[in-house]
Order: structure tokens, then C-alpha cells, then sequence
């Protein structure tokens, strides 16, 4: 084990170096805590050492805990992880604790050896708590370094001393953004916001941090919260100042959260307890609050999906075998709002992009659409002049099809008609290569058909981007019938390029973020037209954590989008298509109540287009009925239409990976992120129960919620959907 290494200078320094000679990035491995305490123990120990600086061997410090030391304890321990999870979270604290001291004398803070962190660049999660225990923190003057304790983006929260210890330095209310947001800062921010003490040119920081510690004396190392009279900045609970931090702060959490995140009302919590004791008793409250959160299935559910999966599906966990396939040049057909945003992404990844629309203004818009997000980028300061000049010198806005010669990717965004497809599929091939793929953006057309107008269909592929797409995550590639692997292998190292989290699945109506999403409005829709309380269907959803209740999503993507789509759906499907929903979708369409565009939908908008609240005249047109169902009742509803459609996505076929089902849900259309994605969400209520709940509600509600063969036959055997579908460590840890 050499994670961590010492070396003992001339100038009495200890210079401790962390470096993983497997990884890219530093994370801290089980049995390196042990490595790096007897470092630390010989150093304060050797009298020829008179401070200690721990740095990094990377450009970065470390990207944060090994998420599989946490799964392996709690396995590891088997009939009782929490006090196995306690015990080790307590003697991270002991170590840290020790650190912190350095060798000081309790009862005069005299005699310690300075510890100084050296911060070459991005510092995360434990990392920073790490540097947080130190005497004093240096960070390289590099503006891609970011720095900040984002655990409570998985569902955690910083666990190792970072709460405490961050809370104390800076105050509830400071901490916040920080702690509760997990924010992380480049190092000019992370100073002003107390993370770290100074910034420091890149090729001196090994000095300034070891001038430091050698200049350090005994009152330079002892933390505020260990001398005498010490007070929480912004007010400790009782305090009048910090009575309305906390107060404010628990109103906020509940209102952002909803009460599903169970990690931020931890935090707070933790914090406002431990400000109440002396600063050990605080670590033990954190640790306590810390195993709580541990113990509960939504972080070991959000680790998994947002963490571990997440990152195993950007880095080619599903990728076939074929050489690199990174796009070079990239021909964008439709310069629309799609073309424009794929186009935009692309030349911001570097890649030079030919942007083609059927008139030149209409190409140059797109164009100038790219040119909007960079303006903001540069009002917000995260984009320079030159950088905007160098992306925008990426994108050639044109007519002309010849443009597209030595483009290796083509991505199609024009009209949703299989016929103005066709005929830009023909124009396109016969201006590229023989071994230019081909992809389609349509969000509705099988991609089996739409390859019907190549004589290639191997070399062409579905790439289903989302709205809007420089902001959305999430991009879901499908496979035709004949699309062959290098198409795939092709679409996926597109996606890694623009820094986009991919999916990959079997072609069929809607594929797989669609086919779920539709659904879930249907059923709020439906719900109107019985006769339930709009407001009820619409807080349910957001109790339940969805981003947007079905009513306000519908608005947003427009009430005409939904007629068109129901329309050529029932076209497709006759008779198996079920329009409950469109008497309710069609009469506000005919009325003019088209979303938030007409500023008229579900919901009433004032003149610049602000949601005001539900609209009253609904309660015409659609009375509500005296007898509400419960809370309960409303969210399973939403919640079982979607996920019974990612079941039987599976059963078909159109899935073949438990863990794209899970990340796409999550990332394509904001299911319920705590639950870590329809498949956990199953596991978590066990397969059983959700075969009984499918039986009820498909005997009050009908045979959209039959329960699908599969979930009926995991149902018998006890069985999880990880248990049996998941693949390989990743999905089994955390
Ligand atoms: P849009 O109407 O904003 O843009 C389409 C563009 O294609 C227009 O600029 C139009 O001038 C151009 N165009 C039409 N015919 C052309 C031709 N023959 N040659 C060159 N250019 C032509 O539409 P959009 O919302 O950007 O959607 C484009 C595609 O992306 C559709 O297939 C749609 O289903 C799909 N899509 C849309 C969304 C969404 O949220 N809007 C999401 C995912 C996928």
C-alpha cells in the first residue's frame, strides 16, 4: 500500500504525498486511513520534524471517499452495520482529531507540530475534510481547480468532521452553500468562503505551505473552537441571530427538499445539535446523524444510480469493441432549437461543427443561438472573450450539403416527419464519406424505419438529446434493428466527448425516457377528469420529489405538442391506444390554453409569462369531487405508471441494463432522484409489495397498472432487481 508516502526534509518539514499509482484521481482507500495515521504518528513522534505538509502527487488532491469502503463495512459486518459504520466513521474523527492537535498539551494548546494542507488543484468530499482538519490550506492558483464537500449531491453528507468543523469556522449561514448545496469553488471563491487560506501560484505552493510550517508557532495551530471562550460565528442556536439561521435554514430545507432528502435535514441537524456541546461531543452527534443516513436505502440508492453508475456508464460500460471512434467533425442537420443546442455542446468539446438548415438565416439564428449561451457564460464570468471566439470559430452556419465533407458523425434534428427526414438522410449521404455514421435526433419516429432512407442502416443510429440541451445530462442512444456496433461505439465516444451521460437502448415507441414520461402526465391528466384536486395530483408529485408535477409539465412542454403526440400515437397504435387524457388535453387546446407559451395552461401566467398559480376555471370544466384520495394513494399512481413502463422496457428488451433504466430516469426526466431511479425504487418497497400494489390499483384504476410477468415472477422468488440484474461491483456497492 502506497498511497501515501512520507519524506522527512533537511528543513525539519515531513512532506506527506498522496498519490494512487492505480487511479487518475486520489480517493482514500480503507487501508489507507492506517497507512496515513502511522505517517502522521511517526512525524509528530520524530523530533527532527517540526510541522507536517500533506499535498498531493496529482494536479489534483483527491476526488473524496472509495464509495465501496462504505458498502464492504456494512457488509462486512453483517448483523449489525450501524454500529460497524458508527465505530469506523468515529475513528475517521479520532484520526482527524489527532491531526488537528498535533501532539498538542490538552490543557495549555502548547508543544503541537504545525500541519499544513498543499491543494494542487480539484479537492473533494474527504479531501477536503481532510484539509479542513489542518493547521492551515494552500491551493494552487489554478481556475479549473474546484474545491467543496459535494456528498449531499449523493445523498450523504460530510461525515468525517467536515460538517462540524466547517459550521464552526464560517457559521450556519455561511456554511450553507457550501454544506448544503455542495457547491464547489474555484480557489479565489474557496477563499472568500473560508475553505482554504490562501492562494498560491501553482509552482510555489510546496514552498509557501513548508515556509508556513516552519514559521508556525504554538498559537498559529490551535483551532478556535479549542480555546477559551470561543463562540459560534452567526450565533449558536439560542443565540437571537442564530435562532433565525437555524429557523430559516429548516424552513428552506423542507421547502427545497420536500422531506425526501433524509441527508440535508441530517446536516442541519448535526449542525444545530453539535453548536449546542463542546467540540468532541459535536463529532460524535455528526457520526451519529452520519450512520442514520448510512442506514437509509435512499443514499445507498443515490450512490449507486448518481454516483457509481453514473460514472461506470460515461466511462463505456456498455460500449462495444471498436477502435476510438471520437468525432472530429460533426455535420448538424436543422439548426432549430435541437440543432442549435447539439451544435453549440459539440463546438464547446471541441469539435469543429457544420450546421446546416434549409435557409441561411435560419442557420445563422442557430448559430447566434450559441452565441446567446456564451454571452451569458461570459455576463456570469465563466467564459472569456477568446473562448467565445474560439467555439464560435467551431461552428460553420450554412446551407450548403457539400460543407459536410469529412464529417465522420452526422446528428439530424430536423422536422418530425419521416419524410423531410428521408429526404436529408439522402442529401447527407451522398455529400459524406462511406464511413460517416448517421444519427437521428426524433424523438417519436423508430429508428428501424427512419433507417429505411440509408443504404447503410448499420451506420445509423438514434442520438435522443434533451431539451434543453446544454443544460440536460442525459442523452439516450438507440440501436435500429441493423445498427451495428462502431454506430454505437461511435454515438457513445460522441457522448463522452461532450461530457454527457449516455444510455443505450432497443428501438421501440417512445424508447425508454418517453415512454415513461408520457404516462405520468397522462395519469395527472387523467386524474383532473375524475375529479381529483389539481392542487393534490400536483403537490403529490413534488412530496413524491418529482421536479414538476404533471400539470406544470405539461404546460411547459405545451398542450399542442401533447394533442400531436397523442394523435400520431393513436394513428400507430389503434386500438391499443388508451385516450382517457385527450378529452382533457384537446378541450384546452381548442380553448387556447396551450402552456406556459399562450400563458394560458393547467396554470394562469401573468403578462410576462410568470406561473401564477392552478387556474380556477379548471374546477368548470372538471368539478372536484367531495371524496379526495389520500396523499399516498395520488403518488403511487404517479409513481407506479412510470416505473411498471421502465418494468416492462426491461421485459421487451428496450433495456438491457437495470443501471441505464435508473441513471436515464433520474437524469432524462428528473424521477424522483432520492429513490435512486424506478428499479431501486422497486427494491426499496420490495418486489412483493409492488406486485400487491400493483393488483390494487389496477383492479381500482384498470390494466395500466397489471402488474408486467417479470415483477409477478420476482414477486414469488423474494427477488431484487439488483440481486438479479445487477451488473458486476458497481451495482452491488454502496
Ligand atoms: P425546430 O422546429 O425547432 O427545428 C427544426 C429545424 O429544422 C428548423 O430550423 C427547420 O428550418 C429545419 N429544417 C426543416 N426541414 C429542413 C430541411 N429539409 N433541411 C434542413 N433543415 C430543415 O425543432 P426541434 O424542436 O429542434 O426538433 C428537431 C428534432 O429533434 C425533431 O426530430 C424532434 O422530434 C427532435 N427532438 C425535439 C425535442 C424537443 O424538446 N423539442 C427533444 C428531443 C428531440
Amino acid at each position: 500500500m502506497t498511497d501515501f508516502t512520507m519524506e522527512k526534509g533537511a528543513d525539519g518539514v515531513a512532506l506527506i504525498t498522496w498519490d494512487l499509482q492505480d487511479k487518475s484521481m486520489n480517493v482514500l482507500r480503507r487501508e489507507a486511513i492506517g497507512v496515513l495515521e502511522a505517517l502522521v504518528d511517526d512525524a509528530l513522534a520524530d523530533d527532527a520534524v517540526k510541522g507536517i505538509v500533506i499535498t498531493s502527487g496529482k494536479d489534483s488532491f483527491a476526488g473524496g471517499m472509495d464509495l465501496n469502503v462504505l458498502a464492504t463495512i456494512r457488509e462486512e459486518a453483517g448483523e449489525d452495520p450501524a454500529q460497524a459504520l458508527f465505530d469506523f466513521t468515529m475513528g475517521a474523527h479520532r484520526f482527524m482529531r489527532k491531526i488537528e492537535r498535533a501532539g498538542m498539551d490538552p490543557k495549555t494548546n502548547k508543544g503541537g507540530k504545525p500541519v499544513a494542507c498543499a491543494i494542487p488543484g480539484t479537492c473533494a468530499g474527504i479531501g477536503t475534510e481532510l484539509a479542513l482538519c489542518t493547521h492551515r490550506r494552500f491551493m494552487a492558483d489554478n481556475p479549473k481547480a474546484r474545491i467543496g464537500l459535494p456528498e449531499i449531491l449523493v445523498g450523504l453528507f460530510p461525515g468525517a468532521g467536515g460538517t462540524t468543523r466547517y459550521s464552526r469556522m464560517v457559521g450556519a449561514m455561511a456554511a450553507a452553500p457550501v454544506l448544503l448545496e455542495g457547491k464547489m469553488l474555484e480557489p479565489k471563491a474557496a477563499k472568500s468562503a473560508g475553505l482554504i487560506d490562501e492562494v498560491v501560484p501553482a509552482d510555489a505552493l510546496l514552498a509557501r505551505a513548508k515556509e508556513w510550517v516552519l514559521s508556525a508557532g504554538d498559537a498559529d495551530i490551535v483551532k478556535p473552537w479549542d480555546q477559551k471562550g470561543w463562540k459560534m460565528p452567526g450565533g449558536a442556536p439560542y443565540h437571537p441571530a442564530g435562532f433565525m439561521t437555524f429557523v430559516g435554514a429548516s424552513a428552506m430545507i423542507n421547502g427545497k427538499t420536500k422531506g425526501v432528502y433524509p441527508a440535508a435535514k441530517a446536516l442541519l441537524s448535526a449542525v444545530y445539535e453539535g453548536a449546542l456541546v463542546d467540540f468532541d461531543t459535536a463529532l460524535r452527534i455528526e457520526a451519529r446523524w452520519f450512520t442514520s443516513i448510512l442506514m437509509n436505502p435512499s443514499s445507498s440508492a443515490m450512490i449507486r444510480s448518481l454516483f457509481l453508475n453514473k460514472e461506470a456508464l460515461e466511462k463505456g460500460a456498455n460500449r462495444p469493441e471498436a477502435p476510438d471512434q471520437r468525432v472530429k467533425k460533426l455535420g448538424v442537420i436543422g439548426a432549430g432549437m435541437m440543432g442549435a443546442g447539439i451544435g453549440y455542446v459539440s463546438a464547446n468539446a471541441g469539435i469543429e461543427v457544420v450546421l446546416i438548415d434549409a435557409a441561411q438565416e435560419a442557420a445563422d439564428r442557430g448559430r447566434a443561438h450559441a452565441e446567446g449561451i456564451l454571452d451569458k457564460g461570459m455576463k456570469r464570468g465563466k467564459v472569456t472573450e477568446a473562448k467565445k471566439a474560439e467555439v464560435l470559430g467551431r461552428i460553420t452556419a450554412t446551407t450548403d450539403y457539400a460543407a459536410l465533407e469529412g464529417c465522420d458523425l452526422i446528428v439530424e434534428a430536423v422536422f418530425e416527419d419521416p419524410g423531410v427526414k428521408a429526404e436529408v438522410t439522402q442529401k447527407v449521404l451522398a455529400a459524406v464519406g462511406p464511413d460517416c455514421i448517421f444519427a437521428t435526433n426524433t424523438s417519436t419516429l423508430p429508428i428501424t424505419e427512419l433507417a429505411k432512407a440509408s443504404d447503410n442502416p448499420e451506420q445509423f443510429i438514434g442520438i435522443h438529446f434533451f431539451s434543453p440541451v446544454d443544460k440536460m445530462a442525459l442523452v439516450e442512444i438507440i440501436k435500429g434493428k441493423a445498427t451495428g456496433d462502431r454506430a454505437v461505439a461511435k454515438a457513445l465516444d460522441f457522448v463522452r466527448q461532450i461530457r454527457k451521460t449516455p444510455i443505450v437502448v432497443n428501438d421501440a415507441r417512445f424508447f425508454y425516457a418517453n415512454r415513461c414520461i408520457l404516462p405520468y402526465v397522462n395519469e395527472g391528466v387523467r386524474m383532473v377528469q375524475e375529479g381529483v384536486a389539481p392542487a393534490l395530483i400536483e403537490n403529490a408529485a413534488k412530496l413524491v420529489g418529482m421536479p414538476l408535477g404533471p400539470l406544470q409539465l405539461t404546460d411547459e412542454t405545451s398542450l399542442d405538442l401533447g394533442a400531436k403526440i397523442a394523435r400520431a400515437t393513436k394513428a400507430a397504435m389503434g386500438e391499443a391506444y388508451d385516450d382517457a387524457a385527450d378529452a382533457v388535453i384537446f378541450g384546452m387546446v381548442e380553448a387556447g390554453r396551450l402552456g406556459r407559451k399562450s400563458k394560458a395552461g393547467f396554470y394562469s401566467y401573468d403578462e410576462s409569462g410568470k406561473r401564477l398559480g392552478l387556474w380556477d376555471g379548471l374546477a368548470e370544466h372538471y368539478p372536484v369531487s367531495p371524496e379526495q384520495p389520500s396523499l399516498t394513494e395520488v403518488q403511487h399512481r404517479l409513481l407506479f405508471v412510470q416505473v411498471l413502463e421502465a418494468v416492462r422496457a426491461l421485459e421487451e428488451g428496450v433495456l438491457t441494463d437495470i443501471r441505464e433504466g435508473d441513471v436515464g430516469a433520474i437524469l432524462g426526466w428528473g424521477f424522483a432522484p432520492w429513490s435512486g431511479g424506478p428499479f431501486s425504487w422497486l427494491d426499496m418497497l420490495g418486489t412483493p409489495y409492488a406486485a400487491e400494489r400493483c393488483d390494487q390499483l389496477a383492479e381500482a384504476y384498470g390494466d395500466r397498472f397489471a402488474c408486467p410477468a417479470l415483477l409477478r415472477e420476482m414477486a414469488e422468488k423474494g427477488q431484487g432487481f439488483y440481486a438479479r440484474f445487477g451488473t458486476g461491483v458497481d451495482s452491488k456497492a454502496a
